[in-house]
């Protein structure tokens, strides 16, 4: 049994300024979809102190959700959506990975934390190198 595996339910795309979106990842993206920076910008992400994230539909999910595609930037999107939930936060703290088994069905309640770590360090090393956001930069 895997520690995880995801069951494609779409709850980790659900919700409001979760996924932020990098200057690189946001060329990558705006490449993907034949669009420019600028335009990729304006059309689906929105700027908050000093971060920026996707925009979330009508509906509440990300602006790139689709019920039948799922996510329709898969092969760029970005490392954070990539990375879930191998958070290193998940990684490094059992009690995180507790909860975060309340938001996503895919981590099996049978394995143990252990279990969890032995496959984020081969499914997702970037887990125990990376931070996954820059700290903002303190105001002046
Ligand atoms: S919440 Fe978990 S199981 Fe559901 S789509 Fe996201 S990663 Fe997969
Ligand atoms: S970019 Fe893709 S994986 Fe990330 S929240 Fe949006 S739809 Fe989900």
């Amino acid at each position: 049994m895997k520690a995880f595996e995801c069951r494609l339910c779409g709850t980790c795309c659900y919700g409001k300024g979760g996924i932020v979106v990098k200057d690189e990842e946001a060329r990558r993206i705006a490449e993907f979809l034949g669009l420019s920076e600028t335009a990729f910008r304006d059309r689906y992400c929105e700027s908050l102190h000093g971060r920026t994230y996707l925009k979330c539909g009508d509906d509440g999910y990300c602006i790139f959700f689709d019920r039948e595609k799922m996510c329709l930037i898969h092969p760029v999107k970005p490392a954070r959506c990539a990375l879930w939930p191998f958070f290193p936060a998940n990684v490094k703290d059992p009690q995180a990975w507790e909860l975060a088994k309340d938001a996503c069905p895919g981590i099996s309640r049978e394995c143990t934390h252990e279990a969890f770590v032995a496959q984020a360090r081969i499914d997702a090393p970037q887990a125990f190198t990376e931070p996954l956001v820059e700290p903002l930069e303190p105001k002046k």
